[in-house]
């Protein structure tokens, strides 16, 4: 029922010439911490925010979620005199022999050795921006990405040419969509998840037929529902999708950066007077539509949704709900005109891809021989996630990223963690 890590905010300012070359996030409020957004009623109550707080902290350039924590990690190099490069791209491992010695990369079109004393530690993230590695290592079919546009999948090519294994768990499909004009970086569009949105009252999710296919408030339900297909069809059975909202959630909540009240940009999506005209211009089938609609009201009276249990997950009540919505916080009826449509987009990864480089419990690299490969280690993203089965668990990329970086680091040093030989003489665990 909250966040298990969470950055105080940080104070930019201390990072002197690097306030300026660190980033903020486009996708969220980064001056605001998790405690300040959800004890004023969460994304859906935004207008609610305490934006004294806001306004004071993005003027003293405060920084909080994400931002603040990478901003931690970089006063951490820096008060430490390590060297940090921007507009450097690693392209390549330099190996003597089966050990990597190094790297070589590119700075301004000029070549840059760094020898390694120690090992090469790779966290260039995945390879959610490259389309055509989503597609044969995500087998996802033309997917957008919210991530950087650097995040290219370099570890896939520098760590296979040292030899490393490549495994893959079940990737998560994230839905989102695009608000014209908001650009990720210039001349990259800005894609948002849809996540916080499609599952506050209200809203929906329907197939081209009509149909719900998953609990809107829960992403996992959300994926393996998307993931469906049609056998004799050969096609995704849910996709693609849209997202249904009435006038009450237009003006309660928001959408993206489309706040409560405010006109839809035309070019987001569709707006209708009634269901039928909303169907049309969908292509949605409109018999379907009308009958989710009304089925689905008339769960909304009692609060209760026999056929995805939307509003029963702690998870998807806090992060994609409304608190003061009564009796429950993710379902509201979709009764009240004008409608709309945002066509949504499956998303590679949405940050967390399921594909990686496998690495044993000291983050070193494993080659195709089972072993690990000499002074090659890896971390964050680029690292296989190894939670199998039920997808990944919500928000522990980062703890993950941290953690196997400072394994990998112990290890480097020549002081490997002894936490996994003891826990498992221990007994308690396989
Ligand atoms: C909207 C959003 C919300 C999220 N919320 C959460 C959350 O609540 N909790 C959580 O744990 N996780 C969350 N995540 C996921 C988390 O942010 C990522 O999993 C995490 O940042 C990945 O860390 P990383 O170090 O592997 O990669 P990144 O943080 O992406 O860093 C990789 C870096 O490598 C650089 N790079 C790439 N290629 C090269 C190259 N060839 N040479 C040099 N540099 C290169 C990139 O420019 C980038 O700076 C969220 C992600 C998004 C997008």
């Amino acid at each position: 029922e909250g966040r298990c890590l969470e950055a105080a905010p940080f104070p930019a300012e201390t990072l002197g010439e690097w306030q300026h070359k660190t980033r903020v996030s486009p996708h969220v409020p980064y001056a605001m911490t998790h405690d300040d957004i959800f004890s004023n009623g969460g994304m859906a109550n935004m207008v609610n925010w305490d934006y004294t707080i806001m306004g004071e902290r993005m003027a003293k350039d405060e920084r909080c979620a994400g931002p603040g924590l990478a901003a931690y990690f970089v006063k951490g190099a820096l008060d430490r005199n390590i060297p940090l490069h921007t507009n450097t791209s690693a392209e390549e491992l330099v190996m003597d022999g089966d050990c990597v010695v190094g790297v070589r990369a590119v700075h301004r079109e000029r070549e840059l050795f760094v020898k390694a004393n120690r090992g090469v530690v790779i966290g260039v993230s995945s390879f959610e921006r490259k389309k055509e590695l989503s597609r044969r290592i995500g087998a996802m079919l033309d997917p957008v990405s919210m991530v950087m546009d650097s995040i290219q999948g370099t570890h896939l090519r520098m760590a296979g040419e040292a030899g490393a294994q490549i495994a893959r768990v079940p990737d998560v499909s994230m839905l989102g969509f695009h608000v014209p004009g908001e650009e990720q970086e210039e001349g990259v569009p800005l894609w948002r998840g849809a996540l916080p949105f499609m599952g506050m009252p209200h809203s929906l999710v329907v197939n081209s037929r009509g149909q719900r296919f998953a609990n809107e408030a829960f992403y996992r339900s959300v994926y393996f529902g998307l993931e469906e297909i049609d056998a004799m069809t050969q096609t995704y059975k849910n996709y693609p999708c849209w997202v249904v909202m009435d006038h009450q959630s237009r003006q309660k909540y928001p959408f993206g950066s489309v706040m409560p009240g405010e006109r839809m940009p035309a070019e987001l999506g569709v707006t209708a007077d009634t269901l039928e005209e909303l169907a049309e211009k969908t292509g949605i089938d409109a018999a379907g539509l009308l009958n989710t609609v009304t089925t689905y009201n008339g769960y909304c009276e009692a609060g209760e949704d026999p056929d995805f249990k939307r509003g029963t997950f702690p998870w998807g009540a806090m992060m994609a709900g409304d608190p003061n919505h009564k009796p429950n916080p993710n379902m509201g009826p979709i009764n009240q005109g004008p409608y709309y449509a945002v066509r949504l987009h499956r998303m590679a990864g949405g940050g967390i891809t399921g594909s990686g480089i496998l690495a044993d419990q000291h983050c070193r690299a494993m080659g195709w021989d089972n072993q690990p490969i000499n002074g090659l280690y890896v971390t964050g993203n680029s690292q296989v996630r190894i939670d199998n089965g039920a997808l990944m668990q919500s928000g522990i990329t980062n703890a993950r990223g941290i953690t196997h970086g400072y394994l990998a680091g112990r290890h480097a040093a020549g002081k490997p963690s002894d936490l996994l030989p003891k826990a498992l003489a221990s007994g308690d665990f396989e």
